[in-house]
């Protein structure tokens, strides 16, 4: 059977898109390189401004029309375009035929050890804000003190031309805010504080959730880029930094620092990209597909991308998208 379309990747974007073409009538499979559907919401465990349950958002997305065929532990060994058809070869040995492809591959999170300077995976109280979000799922009450002392250093692979990635990541700057209320809500004594750049509080309600985050919360925030993270014998978490409003060194010692890791193009998909003449922006690594205009753009027609694929989003700004991406290919099939 010849798909309408057949979804690359199993998040928030190619959830919707799948469910917005089964509504309009298209066949449509999606092919998850992971064992589960959902993305990397799945590993959130509340989402900013409003600190909903992304459980109950993975869930409303995952529930789909049982139309919808799912290949999960499968990725796409070969794609082949034969006819006006697309022809995949899967990692099970599985072929699919399809009218039209979605790449919905979504972001890898920066790989904060290669922040030498920060020693994540070298000392025990330094945590990503992944790691953080997996200890408020699993186990909140993770620190064995009332009064923590917690350190949040945004842009950590972002904006740093050292890491080689110039490009904001757009959502770290809330969610360090949303993540630095947390602690404070698990451990109302804890001494909290934020290292910024610039605080990119761009949608809505996201300034309030940074205002209560002072006024309510008490919660410090310095202006300034941090240096280097070292350990003391006693295990405290050493973050020296220059506040870049007054000039002055600072030294801070805590319990624990939490790296914004941002977000970065996944490199693994690029043999598929290529394979399907995606182009890949030169500057930051995602995705050049304007996704409005594909139907414009011979060169790859018939593939659509959606979400993060094409650089950092909100899940609000992904849905969209989606849904918009999922009317686009209706009228690519109703050609
Ligand atoms: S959103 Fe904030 S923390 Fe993230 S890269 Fe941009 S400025 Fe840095």
């Amino acid at each position: 059977m010849v798909n309408d379309t057949i979804i690359i990747g199993g998040g928030p974007a190619g959830l919707k898109a799948a469910s917005s073409l089964n509504s309009l009538g298209h066949k449509v499979t999606i092919i998850e390189k992971t064992e589960v559907l959902g993305g990397q919401i799945k590993n959130w465990y509340k989402l900013f401004p409003d600190f909903s349950d992304s459980y109950s958002v993975v869930s409303n997305l995952t529930n789909l029309s049982s139309d919808i065929s799912i290949n999960l532990n499968s990725t796409v060994l070969d794609v082949q375009k034969e006819n006006g058809h697309f022809n995949l070869l899967l990692s099970n040995n599985k072929r699919l035929k399809g009218k039209s492809i979605l790449l919905t591959t979504g972001f890898s999170l920066y790989d904060a050890s290669k922040k030498e300077e920060y020693g994540y995976g070298f000392y025990k109280g330094v945590l990503t804000n992944k790691d953080l979000e997996h200890n408020f799922i699993n186990n909140p009450k993770f620190i064995d003190i009332d009064n923590p002392t917690v350190v949040f250093i945004h842009c950590v692979g972002s904006r740093d031309h050292k890491a080689g990635n110039m490009h904001c990541s757009k959502v770290c700057c809330v969610t360090a805010v949303k993540q630095a209320i947390e602690i404070k809500q698990f451990y109302p004594k804890a001494n909290v504080y934020c290292f910024y750049m610039d605080l990119r509080m761009f949608g809505r309600g996201y300034e309030d959730l940074y205002l209560k985050a002072q006024s309510e919360y008490n919660i410090k925030f310095i202006r300034g880029r941090v240096s280097e993270i070292s350990e003391t014998f006693e295990n405290k978490i050493v973050v020296k930094a220059e506040d870049t409003l007054s000039s002055k060194p600072i030294k801070l010692t805590s319990d624990y620092a939490i790296l914004m890791s941002g977000i970065v193009p996944t490199k693994e998909n690029f043999p598929l990209f290529n394979k399907l003449s995606v182009s890949i922006n030169s500057s930051d690594g995602f995705s050049n597909e304007p996704s409005f205009n594909n139907l414009l753009n011979l060169k790859t027609e018939g593939v659509f991308t959606a979400g993060c694929i094409n650089g950092p989003k909100t899940i609000p700004e992904v849905l969209t998208e989606s849904d918009s991406v999922a009317l686009s290919i209706h009228s690519f099939l109703s050609r």
